[in-house]
């Protein structure tokens, strides 16, 4: 029999209080026959100890135990002590219980709502274009034709869409057979979606719309089943108009592209094709396209009953960007000084989108300048800035802001000199966007034919910027700033070379205008010569550009003073307008000189 001191005094802390024993205590009172009663409570790990003699009421005295207490047990048998073992209810047992089932439960719950989610998530895929159809309906789009402008020969084409669907009996009565599909052909921002608007709104008839990149999913079957909700969403709401938006999307040339096509992307056109020939004769619906690549639809789609009219959305002329102008003009406040004719004058190139744009600038530059009226002022740095991008701060006068002014005074030096080149409108060294410098032409209006000479006039302009590094710099010190301009170079030479048939190559025509294109169907396109033709393309496109490129050196090289005297009055003003930049050329070169020049 042991006691180990060590563990008696571990419990002296609780052995010390005046109701209270030490385990080693206590087997000395056992020993002595001092006690008479031992219960013993495992759960607790106490010993409550009544000895001899202590009064009936007195609280019986607690030992701290041992987990077990084999020897306590074995000594408390030897002896005479009425001994027992009783246990209080355990709440901690209780409790550890307790918390396995809660656990357990709130694990059920999870799985649970684990596999409802993906329950609903596989449901979702299954049901995706019917519970998500991505297309928008509008019961009235509230634009008529007068919101469109600029576009009248699109405009007179689709004025007979509006009668299909709003009279279309005057067409059935004689047999006429109604179209199902127009297809609008037009680049960004010339108003193709306003333009459908227009027709929904003047016939009065819901507008649903999606574009073609939006049936495209990720899940095969979905375009799919997009177009038939959308389709049959339609057909309750006959008459009516659906609108595809870019439509080439979907709608590219079948079995080509990487690697041998898209499955979905052919489904979907498959649905389509079928929703559309299953159009009972009259059904009131028609349905417009968008698209700015006609060239990569597939054929099918542009049999007859289905998009088999196509209506070309051009961009507006001088006359046409004055109405969209006065369109966008009406509810803005206007200085009378400001003439739309003049706006449309500076403006040539540009979209509907392009015009509307300009006249909200203008009408946020008037606001930030707190003035009454939109200005000539506003439009102009309106303009620059839909043209070229945000203004930055100028540079301070430093050496490369002396190197930008060269560069710049270098196109619009060439640009005046060159004859046949569009005149300069402004040269300025605050930049903009990308650009570090800004030479600005204004493009004659409505050209639509350019001579030889005017392209290489406009090529050695373009070169205008390098050269004048070269020539003020050395070969050594030019910069980076010509990286555009000679993309615009290589394209504009190459053009002439493979395009326009004004080369030693002759008059053949060895590119199709979307040589680059790889993602259609215009495999193989590109190079339909031989090696020997790449050959003698590339050189002649370097013919040309050499050519252009010593015109360029020579007249600048003649021009030094002239140069320096414009750089230092760039950079003392920032901004030199064609009129002034005139003036100081005709100063240092009469008039007969121009002429004497001869054409490269
Ligand atoms: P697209 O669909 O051809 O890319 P949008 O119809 O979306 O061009 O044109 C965008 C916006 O530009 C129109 O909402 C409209 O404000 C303006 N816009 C474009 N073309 C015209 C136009 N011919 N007449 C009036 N506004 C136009
Ligand atoms: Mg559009
Ligand atoms: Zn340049």
């Amino acid at each position: 029999m042991t006691t180990a001191p060590g563990l008696a005094q571990e419990n002296s802390a609780m052995g010390s209080g005046k109701n209270n024993l030490t385990y080693g205590q206590l087997f000395q009172d056992i020993k002595a026959n001092k006690v008479s009663k031992v219960e013993i409570d495992p759960n607790l790990q106490i010993a409550s100890v009544t000895l001899k003699g202590q009064p009936q009421d007195a609280k019986p005295k607690t030992v701290r135990l041992f987990k077990t207490n084999p020897e306590l047990i074995e000594l408390l048998k030897e002896s005479n002590v009425t001994w027992g073992i009783r246990r209080t209810p355990d709440h901690s047992a209780l409790f550890g219980l307790l918390t396995h089932v809660l656990i357990v439960v709130i694990l059920i719950g999870l799985i649970a709502i684990v596999i409802r989610r993906s329950a609903n998530m596989s449901g979702q895929a299954m049901s995706f274009g019917k519970s998500r159809a991505r297309f928008q309906m509008e019961a009235k789009t509230g634009i008529g034709f007068g919101d469109v402008a600029g576009i009248d020969e699109a405009k007179e084409e689709l004025q007979e869409v509006v009668t299909f669907l709003k009279q279309p009996e005057k067409f059935t009565a004689i047999g006429a057979k109604i179209p199902r599909g127009v297809l609008l052909i037009g680049p960004p921002g010339t108003g193709k979606t306003l333009l459908a608007k227009a027709i929904a709104g003047e016939a009065g008839v819901p507008f649903f719309s999606i574009s073609g990149s939006e049936f495209v999913e990720m899940f095969v079957g979905v375009g799919a089943s997009r177009v038939r909700d959308l389709f049959k969403k339609a057909k309750e709401n006959a008459p009516c108009l659906i609108f595809i938006d870019e439509i080439d999307a979907v709608g590219r040339q079948r079995g080509v592209g990487y690697g041998g096509g898209n499955d979905e992307r052919e489904q979907t056109l498959n649905q389509l094709l079928t929703e559309m020939d299953g159009f009972e004769g009259n059904s009131g619906i028609i349905v417009i396209a968008a698209t700015n690549r006609p060239d990569v639809l597939d054929t099918a789609l542009l049999r007859p009953g289905r998009f088999d009219r196509q209506v070309t959305v051009d961009y507006p002329d001088l006359d046409g960007r004055h109405k969209i102008l006065a369109i966008h003009a009406q509810n803005k406040k206007i200085a009378p000084e400001v003439e739309l004719a003049t706006i449309a004058r500076r403006t040539p190139g540009f979209t509907g989108a392009d015009l509307a744009n300009v006249m909200n600038e203008a009408a946020i530059f008037t606001a930030r300048r707190r003035k009454e009226a939109i200005t000539m002022a506003e439009v102009n740095d309106a303009i620059d800035r839909v043209v070229a991008g945000m203004e930055g701060t100028p540079l301070v006068d430093s050496k490369s802001k002396r190197l930008i002014a060269y560069h710049e005074v270098g196109h619009a030096l060439i640009g005046t000199l060159c004859p046949g080149h569009d005149p300069v409108e402004k040269v300025t060294l605050i930049p903009r966007g990308q650009a570090r410098g800004l030479t600005w032409f204004t493009p004659d209006e409505e050209q639509s034919l350019m001579t030889r000479s005017q392209l290489i006039a406009r090529i050695a302009g373009l070169l205008g910027g390098r050269v004048a590094e070269e020539v003020i710099f050395g070969a050594d010190e030019v910069t980076t700033g010509a990286g555009n301009d000679i993309e615009k170079i290589t394209y504009l030479a190459r053009q002439m070379v493979t395009k326009l048939g004004m080369s030693s190559l002759g008059l053949v025509a060895l590119e199709n205008e979307d040589g680059t294109n790889y993602l259609g169907g215009d495999w193989g396109k590109r190079s339909e010569y031989s090696e020997e033709i790449a050959a003698r393309i590339d050189k002649e496109i370097r013919w040309i550009v050499e050519a252009a490129h010593r015109r360029a050196i020579q007249i600048l090289e003649d021009n030094r003073a002239l140069m320096d005297r414009l750089v230092d009055l760039l950079i003392e003003q920032e901004t030199i307008e064609g009129e002034q930049f005139r003036q100081l050329v005709a100063e240092f070169h009469p008039l007969p000189d121009l002429k004497t020049m001869t054409p490269v």
